[in-house]
């Protein structure tokens, strides 16, 4: 065939399968293929009309009757943590101090002396006696190093060697909201709570740049195996930036990133000047660079959560009789930080998730909308746990989105119930208002503050209203599985600027898709956790696949 020729052919044909296109005047039997050039989606239609089109150079591949949707896009997900959690050593499914100490020992044999080995998740809970662990322990792993294992929550155990490194002795006093423990004869015996956890942690080093784009790689890998192709990662500081930009040129982002820079509401050493330099010096705004990487909107945070009873509320927290403030930031001055980011044309990501906050927020967003309006903003309410109906009239009129975590309904299971009671946890997350007032609605898994980016886990509570105990939650709130899937492709598309681009299959657009083991569609409710993408491919490239299924075959 003449280059000219080969040059229009598909390179990618998917066929023999089911092609989850938008086009409503295609039936399922006129879409079983997927034919790609370059990183684009050439046409969908059925296997006897694309096939033909298959040239020499044309991958082939037969799907056996398997699904395609559009790739997954997680509207908040901190990837670069999921991979700088997977470069530590995991320790989430030892069943004694015995082996966490032989994986400190494995790790020690090539970690220079001197630095630091660093352990996640450990559970006394796991543990065959249930014992707490301490320091001795782990201290026969290595004489050379200092060691923190962190438990799953709220405490760290440390060696004695970085006990000598932290300075902390039997003379220590315990911190304010901290305590570091002791065994009997009055010697800190490793483990340190809260607060205390801060006398160690602050000797651990800055990651690198090569660990930090490490990180970036792991992240993208961990999350390809879940059909994720897009990622918005929220409230990045300039060296994670600048490593995801590395990670680009030097080819190895294997999901599209949309960065969101941190700003107000998150750490108490920036203060004002050098954050309104973050935002304007540059000339820089939300939508700069291309479908790989590109500059999201400003990340805010005004409260808390609900968990450690520090969401904003108009009401207490059960067994609370008073509504008490542990903003971030002052409410009163948000109106003038959006005021400015409007400005300059950037869009904001704000952390809200108590009814108070959400109120407060929206309320600032919606009179910066009438005071200076911009055409096309995308700016959003993250978690966005208990809209009023007054946050949901503003959000669908102004155009502010709400970008939710279907996985804390599921993960969390009753702690809902406990910390706000039945009645308000009938409104938590409402998908079903959120849509009913045309407010966008893009979901997420915000790992790592969660169990698993899983994304079907994610539409099984969006669909079915069930946490994992089985437990109904607010099941008035429940949207259908074409809604779901849409607040996880396109609904992040608009968010990131890029609906034209991608978030659904179409001719011309990206071919970002995946590739199923069971019909998302048509599988009982109780089967869509248990759907898992097989293959995952971001611009006609597979990124990943289970091994052993699918073969290519030339034309
Ligand atoms: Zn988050």
């Amino acid at each position: 065939m003449p280059t000219v020729y080969r040059s229009l052919s598909p390179d990618l044909i998917l066929h023999n399968g089911r092609i989850a296109a938008p086009d409503a005047q295609l039936t399922d039997g006129d879409r079983t293929a997927i034919a790609v050039r370059g990183d684009r989606i050439l046409v969908i239609g059925t296997d006897e009309a694309l096939v033909p089109l298959a040239a020499p150079h044309t991958r082939l591949i037969d799907l056996g009757g398997r699904t395609v949707i559009p790739g997954i896009h997680d509207s908040h997900a901190h990837l670069i943590e999921v991979g700088a959690k997977l470069s530590l050593i995991r320790l989430d499914e030892c069943q004694s101090p015995e082996e966490m100490m032989e994986l400190v020992r494995a790790r020690a044999a090539d970690t220079p002396p001197g630095h630091w080995i660093v352990g996640v998740g450990w559970n006394e809970g796991n543990f065959r006696d249930g014992r707490l662990p301490i320091r001795q322990d782990i201290d026969p792993a290595t004489s050379q190093h200092p060691v923190m294992l962190q438990r799953f929550f709220n405490t760290d155990l440390v060696n004695s060697y970085a006990l000598r490194l932290a300075g902390i002795t039997r003379n220590t006093p315990d911190p304010a909201e901290g305590r570091i423990e002791r065994d009997a004869e009055g010697e800190p015996n490793g483990l340190l709570r809260a607060k205390a956890k801060g006398l160690a942690r602050r000797l651990l080093p800055k990651p690198s740049e090569r660990e930090l784009i490490s990180s970036v790689v792991l992240g993208c890998r961990a999350l390809n195996k879940f059909g994720i192709t897009s990622v918005i990662d929220p409230g990045l500081y300039p060296a994670e930036i600048r490593a995801y930009q590395r990670a680009r040129d030097t080819g190895l982002l294997s999901v599209r990133m949309n960065l969101m820079p941190n700003w107000h509401g998150f750490r108490d050493d920036e203060h004002e000047a050098q954050l309104d330099c973050r935002a304007s010096e540059l000339g820089i705004y939300s939508g700069l660079g291309d479908e790989w990487l590109r500059i999201g909107g400003l990340k805010m945070a005004i409260d808390g959560g609900t968990t450690p009873h520090t969401a904003y509320m108009y009401e207490p927290f059960e067994g609370e009789t008073e509504v008490k403030n542990f903003n971030r930031l002052d409410p009163d001055q948000l109106y003038r930080y959006f005021r400015r980011a409007q400005e300059l044309n950037w869009d904001v990501g704000i952390h809200c998730c108590g009814d108070r906050a959400q109120d407060i927020a929206v309320d600032a967003l919606s009179r910066v909308a009438q005071e200076l309006p911009v055409a096309d903003t995308r700016h959003s309410i993250i978690h966005a746990y208990f809209p009023t109906e007054h946050a949901l009239q503003l959000m669908g009129r102004h155009h502010i989105a709400a970008v939710i975590q279907p996985t804390f309904l599921y993960w969390e299971g009753d702690l809902i119930f406990r910390d706000v009671g039945r009645q308000r946890a009938l409104n938590y997350k409402p998908a079903r208002r959120y849509l009913d007032h045309g407010v966008v609605t893009g979901a997420s898994s915000d790992v790592e503050s969660t169990v698993s980016a899983d994304p079907f886990v994610a539409l099984y509570a969006l669909v079915t209203r069930k946490n994992n105990l089985g437990h109904l939650v607010g099941p008035d709130q429940a949207i259908d599985r074409h809604e779901a899937l849409h607040a996880y492709t396109m609904a992040g598309a608009w968010l990131t600027r890029e609906e034209k681009l991608k978030g659904s299959l179409e001719p011309g657009k990206l071919a970002d898709m995946v590739v199923l083991d069971q019909d998302y569609f048509t599988v009982p409710d109780e089967s869509i956790r248990d759907v898992h993408a097989l293959m995952t491919v971001i611009g006609g490239n597979i990124v990943w696949q289970q091994e052993g299924i699918f073969h290519d075959h030339r034309p």
